[in-house]
């Protein structure tokens, strides 16, 4: 490591990073994209060398963990040979995905040989017609084969990722935490956040705090605090009796700004300090500019870890606050 690494000028020192390697996706789930998205250019979308070079350097800087996300990163075309390079690095303490799972069926063996030590699975619904309905997309039936084939490939503690909207899918909160605990899966339930501009409903009527998601799981299930930390937004709680885990991802109910450990990279190699400002650093034009120059590239972000802000600002009251869509950043 760098004797200096990446620490923000609030002495947050960065050790994990969220790399997207493509904003394309095989779903157009309604909180994330409209049905018309327009994807970037493929000139625009970083190569794979390139999407390495940046792991490469941070990785020289003290990273240990990695997140590969999208837009939906399996269907990005030989993937499995970034994954191959990057699994091989034992600087790496984690190498996950957060993937939508409709070609985990395909792909999870390949994965789990690759070097992915981690799975999250996004899943909304359990129910056909309304998972159709979330994600514009009908596809439950091969999400759910997904899962059960990386769980066939050896992958353990494989986290869903759950969005809870009222009116929409609050009512299934127990029924997802059901079967998180009958698979031996972790679950996460996630705040909607406004990113992106969408038509499909004002998010503000749906807007479902993690308290609320808490408090309709405790009706049904006796949850302990959990002391598992990830250095992210998540909170922890064990479901009694069981070796499932819930967190509740909370930007807007509970600031988790203090303890961030992290930076996101799009696909579109643009560096975004937090997710909640519009900030970023054109990695691509300096990857391009100066291709093989590994120390500038370092340099490039050393330097821009000091406008890391110290906090997010997301309200549930406003649409949009942040132009730029999760799927483009990478969740
Ligand atoms: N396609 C993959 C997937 O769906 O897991 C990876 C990318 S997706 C953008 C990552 C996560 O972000 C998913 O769990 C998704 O539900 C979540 N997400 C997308 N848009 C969101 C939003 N506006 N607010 C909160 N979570 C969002
Ligand atoms: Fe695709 Fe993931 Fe966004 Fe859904 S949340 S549209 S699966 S990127």
């Amino acid at each position: 490591m760098s004797e200096s690494g990446l620490i923000d000028p609030f002495g947050r020192r960065i050790s994990y990073l969220r790399l997207s390697v493509t904003d394309r996706c095989d779903f157009r789930c309604t909180y994330c994209m409209s049905e018309d998205m327009v994807f970037a250019p493929r000139a625009q979308i970083l190569s794979l060398e390139e999407l390495y070079t940046v792991a490469d350097a941070f990785i020289g800087l003290g990273v240990t963990r990695i997140r590969i996300t999208g837009g939906e990163p399996l269907v990005r075309k030989n993937l499995a040979s970034l994954l191959q390079r990057l699994g091989s690095r034992s600087e790496l303490e984690d190498l996950a995905i957060t993937t939508n799972g409709s070609q985990l069926h395909e792909q999870a063996q390949a994965l789990r040989k690759a070097g992915v030590t981690r799975l999250n699975v996004s899943l909304d619904s359990l129910k056909p017609d309304r998972f159709a309905e979330l994600t514009r997309r009908d596809r439950l039936a091969q999400v759910l084969a997904g899962i059960h084939a990386a769980r066939a490939a050896g992958f353990v503690r494989i986290k869903l990722n759950s969005v809870i909207q009222k009116g929409r899918n609050d009512d299934e909160v127990v029924d997802l935490v059901a079967f998180a605990v009958s698979h031996g899966l972790d679950i996460s339930f996630i705040e909607e956040m406004p990113l992106g501009r969408i038509d499909s409903h004002d998010r503000a009527l749906t807007f479902c705090s993690s308290d609320e998601v808490r408090a309709l799981v405790e009706a049904r299930y006796a949850l302990s605090p959990s002391d598992h930390l990830t250095g992210g937004p998540s909170r922890y709680w064990q479901v009694a009796g069981s070796g499932t885990r819930i967190g509740f991802i909370s930007p807007h109910s509970h600031n988790f700004c203090g303890s961030c450990n992290r930076v996101r990279v799009t696909a579109e190699g643009k560096l975004v300090l937090c997710l909640g400002d519009e900030g970023a650093l054109d990695l691509k034009a300096l990857l391009r500019r100066h291709p093989g120059d590994s120390a500038r590239l370092r340099a490039a972000l050393v330097e821009a870890l000091r406008l890391k802000p110290e906090r997010h600002h997301f309200r549930s009251d406003e649409q949009v606050q942040v132009i730029r869509f999760m799927s483009a950043t990478g969740g």
